[in-house]
């Protein structure tokens, strides 16, 4: 069986909030200096999701990392936990992308990995959020999507997924290859284990630039948006606190009860 998992490497969502700054000319976020790189929790989610259908079922996991200049101790740590194979899509061409040029790019590298049986995602990225890129990757590989999956099985060439609602869980069938999205409900990643880092350390990423999956930069990254970014900014929250006293509690709710109609709250 050979499954993809699509990992992204996100600032660190633990980082104090103050470390979050932005360039509001340039409409882009300024990398804080000594936030490192992490796994997005979610991939991580994706990667043992991976990880367990090949215990039970055998076969090859091969992650794909779009990004540039990557750590290699961060983006390897799949390679640690159990994985076969890593890509990384590194050039500038496939920089400042959005959602459609990212998902195209990792759509057209998975073609040219040509064989799956399962592409997994995260439920969204620990950075933006969108949780779009699996569904658009499903979309250009005309397979079908699942999203925000807590357990996967594969019978038979079907995918059986137990998918996440708000007050519990569908169960989806989907004809194998297909992509599913995997959220935190999935549990607990594996720990890589010693023997797994001394032999990802040994291992080498495959990297490919444009012209290794076939595809024009003009289609990826910054050029190849479909989206534009208006505006972006940091929300100014304002608190106001006034303080209502009196002589006693009764006093002191008497003057809040009028203080309230005053403002027209009561
Ligand atoms: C308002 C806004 C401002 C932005 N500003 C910037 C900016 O200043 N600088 C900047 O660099 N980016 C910026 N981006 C991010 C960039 O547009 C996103 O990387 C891109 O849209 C993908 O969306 P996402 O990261 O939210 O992925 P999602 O759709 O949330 O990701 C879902 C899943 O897709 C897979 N995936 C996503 N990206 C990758 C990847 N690179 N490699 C492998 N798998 C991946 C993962 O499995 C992930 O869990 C911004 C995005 C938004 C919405």
């Amino acid at each position: 069986m050979n499954i993809i998992v699509c990992v992204k490497l996100i600032p660190d969502p633990e980082a104090p909030p103050a470390s979050f700054k932005i360039d509001t000319a340039a409409n882009k976020v300024i990398p804080a200096a000594g936030v490192s790189l992490v796994i997005s929790p979610f991939d991580e989610q994706a990667v043992e999701a991976a990880l367990r259908l090949k215990d039970v079922n055998g076969g090859k996991v091969t992650v794909i990392s779009l990004g540039m200049g990557l750590p290699r101790d961060v983006v390897k740590k799949p390679l640690a936990m159990g994985a076969d194979e890593l890509i990384i899509l590194e050039d500038p061409a496939f920089e400042g992308g959005d959602s459609w040029s990212t998902a195209y790019a990792l759509a057209m590298a998975i073609k040219k990995i040509g064989e799956f049986d399962v592409v997994l995602c995260g439920r969204q990225a620990g950075d933006w959020d969108a949780g779009q890129v699996g569904s658009g990757i499903a979309e250009f590989l005309g397979i079908p999507g699942i999203t925000i999956a807590k357990k996967i099985e594969v019978n038979n060439g079907t995918a059986v997924v137990e998918r996440v609602l708000s007050d519990g869980y569908e169960v989806i069938e989907a004809v194998l290859p297909a992509l599913i999205t995997v959220s935190n409900e999935l549990g607990e990643p594996r720990f890589a284990a010693l023997k797994g880092i001394m032999a990802a350390a040994k291992k080498q990423p495959v990297i490919w630039k444009p012209a290794d999956i076939g595809v024009e930069p003009s289609k990826l990254g910054a050029a190849g948006r479909a989206t534009k970014l208006v505006k972006l900014f940091q929300p100014v929250r304002e608190g106001k606190c006034e303080i209502i006293e009196g002589e006693n509690p009764a006093e002191a709710a008497e003057k809040l009860a009028l203080r309230l109609r005053e403002a027209k709250v009561i």
